[in-house]
């Protein structure tokens, strides 16, 4: 089945030249000019990723990221912020409400339609995730609750091994602390992102080489390495 991405751009030239290549190379396409028109469509339709602009004529992009993510039914639609130059602020509170990557503006298409290619396989991956995976020198079975580094056992706890499962499923993405917090301990919690950054490190100093694996994001929060490298 196509994959389905809602392009949000205003600017109709350039959403023309999204639409007709993301068509060209399979995608099925749907454009919505204003942030209003993007909500009502994925009320109405599935998509599999957002294309969002964050300079929309009615509502911003980021108050329609907020609304996306804020949503059980759509928090889980990967999205692409497009942005210009000089959005860097924005970029970031973007990522802190759980958009998955950016491109600035001129951004070339081709590089576009790669990313979203990449982003659509990680979130499949993480979808239908195995309950044994390995990466360099981590060993992981998520449903014997089992880790091990370099073939050595390492005794994570129940909240250790979700904070590393979740990390490691939305590898190469970054993960902001608020929405660790969310997912991790879950909305009703006295746990402050200062805790997330406590057990992230604890979690580090446990897997020891394998440690570096989990990176930090100044200012926005952490990202599983997409490889090992190693
Ligand atoms: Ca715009």
């Amino acid at each position: 089945m196509a994959n389905r991405v809602l392009i949000v751009e205003d600017e109709r030239d350039l959403s023309r030249v999204v639409a007709y290549n993301f068509q060209k190379e399979g995608f099925d396409v749907v454009v919505a000019f204003t942030g209003d028109q993007a909500l009502r469509a994925v009320k109405e339709e599935r998509f599999d990723l957002i294309l969002l602009d964050l300079m929309l004529p009615d509502i911003s992009g980021i108050e329609v990221c907020r609304k996306l993510k804020a949503n059980p039914q759509t928090s889980q639609i990967p999205v692409v912020m497009v942005t210009a130059k000089g959005e860097e602020v924005d970029r970031i509170v973007g990522f802190e409400l759980g958009a998955d990557d950016y491109v600035v503006k001129p951004f070339s298409v081709r590089e576009l339609i790669l990313r979203t290619r990449s982003i659509l396989r990680r979130a499949d991956a993480s979808t239908h995730a195995p309950d044994r995976f390995e990466l360099g020198k981590l060993k992981v079975d998520r449903a014997a609750h089992r880790v091990w580094v370099e073939d050595k056992e390492v005794a994570l706890t129940a909240l250790e091994l979700r904070l590393l499962v979740m990390l490691y499923d939305r590898r190469g993405r970054v993960q902001s602390r608020e929405l660790l917090l969310d997912e991790v301990w879950g909305a009703d919690t006295d746990v402050t992102s200062r805790n997330v950054d406590t057990h992230v490190k604890r979690v580090r100093e446990k897997l020891g080489p394998a440690g570096e694996y989990i990176e930090t994001v100044r200012g926005v929060g952490y990202r599983f390495r997409a490889e090992s490298d190693t």
